[in-house]
């Protein structure tokens, strides 16, 4: 079954940042995106006919062969642009990152007509100070935030990254230079595998937990990140996601529920 006419956008960008993660740019085709808010995330669809990249392993299941192989993706460009830009980890072993990591410039991809999700800054007071933690590529929709308007926020931002190695923590220039340039934002990355550092690694080598235990906000801000002045945005991986609710929960942070609102956002990949 020819799913190609369901493609709607092309690629015009693929950035490969490290031996198992991409940045890829992508531009409706005959169509326009509509407004999102920065954190918002979309669907990314390819046909099962689509080629695997070489470094894949066998897939775990084969794909229904008539209809597109579709999965979220955090959204990490600004919600001014036109082009719309992801963060992407390969999975081995999974259904459409293997395909995803095979595209060229030019190649077309199916995405969804608008962006969805609530992890964004929007219903948060523009004085409340902000913590965004990520493992991975889950520091795609804090990148979003920081390109849209978030640093014209009066509070103080700090992201916290943790990657296995250097070279995996995406956007860490575009980060570092944020954070020289703007007097409320900190950038804290820390590696869990300095090991294989090439060249060494002088920054932080702790889980982001242990990080967090240690006071870092109070070490960049001043002053101790508490329910009554701080919301954190947590986005990766679900093991740091919940070990980190419950670290939060003993300073008293309650989990964000629509009908119940709280202090702690999360976005599990
Ligand atoms: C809101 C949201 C936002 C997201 N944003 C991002 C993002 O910005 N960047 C990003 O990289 N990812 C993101 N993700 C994750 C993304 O949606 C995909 O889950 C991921 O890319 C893997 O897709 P895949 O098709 O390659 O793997 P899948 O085919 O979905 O497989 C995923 C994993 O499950 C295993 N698996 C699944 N089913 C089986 C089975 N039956 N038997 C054995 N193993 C199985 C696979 O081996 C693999 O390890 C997001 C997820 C959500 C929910």
């Amino acid at each position: 079954m020819d799913l190609t006419n369901e493609l709607n956008c092309v690629v015009t960008q693929s950035v490969q940042v490290s031996p198992i993660m991409k940045i890829i740019r992508v531009m409706p085709q005959g169509w326009q995106f509509p407004p999102f808010e920065a954190g918002q995330f979309v669907a990314l669809g390819l046909p099962p006919s689509y080629a695997r990249c070489s470094e894949s392993t066998e897939e775990h299941a084969e794909p229904k062969p008539d209809r597109l192989i579709k999965r979220a993706y955090s959204i990490s460009s600004s919600s001014n642009e036109e082009v719309i830009e992801f963060y992407i980890t390969l999975v081995h072993s999974g259904q459409l990152t293997p395909r995803i990591f095979d595209l060229k410039i030019g190649d077309k991809i199916w995405m969804g007509k608008k962006a969805v999700g609530m992890f964004t800054l929007d219903q948060i007071d523009k004085e409340t100070n902000i913590v965004l933690v990520a493992t991975g590529t889950g520091v795609a929709p804090y990148m979003s935030m920081l390109r849209s308007n978030a640093l014209k926020r009066k509070g103080k931002i700090i992201v916290i990254h943790g990657a296995a190695n250097s070279w995996d923590l995406g956007y860490s220039s575009e980060l570092r230079l944020l954070a020289n340039m703007f007097e409320n934002f900190s950038y804290y990355p820390t590696i869990t595998e300095p090991g294989n550092e090439p060249s060494g690694w002088a920054g932080d080598t702790r889980y982001i937990e242990e990080i967090w235990e240690s006071g870092v906000a109070k070490e960049k801000w001043g002053f101790a990140p508490s329910p009554e002045n701080t919301h954190v945005f947590l986005c990766g991986n679900p093991r740091m996601v919940d070990s980190m609710k419950k670290l939060l929960a003993v300073d008293g942070f309650k989990v964000h529920k629509k009908k119940e609102p709280g202090h702690i956002h999360a976005e599990e990949f």
